[in-house]
Formats: C-alpha cells, structure tokens, sequence
C-alpha cells in the first residue's frame, strides 16, 4: 500500500468502527485492470477485502497503481454506488474489443497502450532535447522531431478509436514545452533512414520524396555498363522508389489502387510495352528506357499540385 492509502485505509476502519459495520464497499471505474474488474464495485467484510480483493498486496486493492478504495458500508442502511447488473453491463462494456491498425483492445488494454505511447513519446522529447543541447546536425533533429509526430499522431488516431480521453499532461509534464515543433523536411533522406514513416506520409510528401529519389537514378546508374545493362539497373531503381515512396503514403487504400492502376513493370514488360506502344524495334525501346528514367508522370505531379 502506499502511504496514502494506509491513511486511507486506517480511517476507514476507524470510521467503520465507529459505525459500528465491519463491511466495507469498494469502488468502480472504468479502465480498471481485468483481475480487479472482478471485485470492484461491491461489498466485502473485512476479511474479504484481503482474500478476495487482495488488500495488503502489491497487485491487489489499494497496491501499485490501484485507483480502487473502500469505505464503510452499512447493510440495511447503505445504498451501493452500483448494482450487479450494472457493475455486469460495464464489465461486458469494457471487454468489448475495439480496433486499431487491425488488433483488438479492450478499455484496459487501450489504456495501457495509451500509456506506452505516451512514454515512448516522453523518450523521443528527450532525445530531442538532448540532441539540441549536444549540438547535434540539424538533420539529426529533423529526423528526431519526425519520430516523435509519428508517435504523437498514433496517439492521437489511436485514442479516437477506442474513445478515451488523450492525456497530453502526461508528456508535457517533462516541462520541454513546444520542443518537437518545427519544419520537417524528409524529401531527401534515404528510405533506410525514414522507415518509421512508413504509412505516415500525405500523399504530397511521399510523391515529393519519390520525384527527389527519381532524379537521382542517373548518378546511380554504373556507366561502365552496356545500354542495356544500365536501361536494366534504371528500371529497377525506379521500381525500389516507387515501391518505397507507396509504403511511405499514409493512404495505404490509394496505394492498393495505385499499384492496380500503375503497378511496377518487369524490365522485359517496360521493352515490350514499348516496343508496341511506340513501334520500336527492341534495341530502340530498351535506349528509351534508359533515356526517359528520369521522366516522371507529369499528369500525377499535376495532380497533388507539384506542377503547373
Ligand atoms: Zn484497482
């Protein structure tokens, strides 16, 4: 128990003495852990209060982290918080699973979800912090304070979904105030470096990334290969960003569509395409994959505003 609570609990068996009752009723809330939802809410005599609901242990009433109290109870007089009924309609309540990113959480679950994420967040303002006082690049920060709104967006995506309240105190607390604010730029950081955004980018960043990576395909290409070769490496670069800037999209049902609509073509599917398209003979058509590498879809760029 802690400190308080002793208090607590040796008022309350005085007052109980004083009321002459050696019941005591114990309080309900909700979001309470599955082992303690089973005897929350009703009435016990004192000895009941240690066998069943473990008073005076670590996991049981009034121990660590318990939210739980009780308080004399006079049977006959008394009138209880909750009845049976509703003490079994707010369990079924609580335990009735919500989704999230496809997993099931009940309230107690959610809420210590909810919790990790706010620690996690608690963590990533510290990096921040200890970053900027070490000196750190500018780069390093950026990518700092990108982890952290992906982790604070979750929160906030997730506590919507299981209708809890969001307790953003418990992260401000650290006093850092407004440290993970600032402009973020990822446009052209490697993908193994941005993976914690995947599915956490607007369609605009993403497709930016990818127009950024798209141009550099020409110095990735090794010269000293044959055209074919180096049309072969080109169209595969492409693919690899494609590929990577459609995981960064956060709209990941655009993104089914899109590799429907506009899916990753096999370099041999790229040469007969356009061989066909463009009535080349397969030499030609293989010097044009090589020559339009860098010729990104101007009508998609047009579209989320990238070109006039
Ligand atoms: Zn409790």
């Amino acid at each position: 128990m802690t400190g308080v609570s002793q208090v607590t609990s040796k008022i309350n068996e005085q007052n109980a003495k004083e009321l002459d009752t050696e019941y005591f009723e114990v309080t309900c809330h909700g979001g309470a852990r599955p082992s303690h939802q089973e005897w929350q809410g009703k009435v016990y005599s004192k000895k009941e209060l240690e066998t069943v609901c473990g008073l005076g242990t670590a996991d049981g009433l009034c121990g660590c982290s318990c939210y739980h109290d009780y308080f004399p109870f006079i049977p006959g007089i008394s009138e209880r918080a909750y009845t049976d009924e509703e003490l079994d309609k707010l369990k079924q309540e609580e335990n009735a699973p919500r989704e999230f990113a496809g997993k099931q959480y009940t309230k107690y679950e959610a809420t210590q979800r909810q919790r990790a994420l706010e620690r996690t967040m608690r963590a990533q303002r510290q990096e921040i912090h200890l970053l900027k006082e070490g000196g750190a690049n500018e780069e390093d920060i950026i990518t700092a304070r990108a982890k952290y709104r992906v982790t604070s967006s979750e929160y906030t995506r997730f506590s919507e979904a299981m209708s809890l309240p969001q307790q953003r105190e418990r992260v401000t607390v650290d006093g850092l105030g407004t440290i993970g604010n600032g402009k973020i730029d990822l446009t052209n950081k490697d993908y193994r470096d941005i993976m914690f955004m995947k599915g956490n980018m607007t369609d605009v960043e993403a497709r930016k990334w990818y127009l950024a990576h798209d141009k550099t395909i020409p110095d990735l290409i090794d010269k000293s290969k044959s055209v074919e070769e180096q049309a072969k490496q080109a169209c595969e670069f492409r693919n690899q960003f494609r590929t990577q800037a459609r995981e960064l999209m956060a709209d990941q049902d655009k993104r089914k569509q899109l590799d429907i609509s506009d899916p990753n073509k096999s370099f041999e599917e790229l040469v007969a395409d356009k061989m066909q398209r463009k009535n080349l003979n397969r030499e030609q058509a293989i010097e044009d994959v090589l020559n339009t590498a860098t010729k990104t879809r101007k009508s998609v760029n047009k579209s989320l505003g990238l070109e006039d």
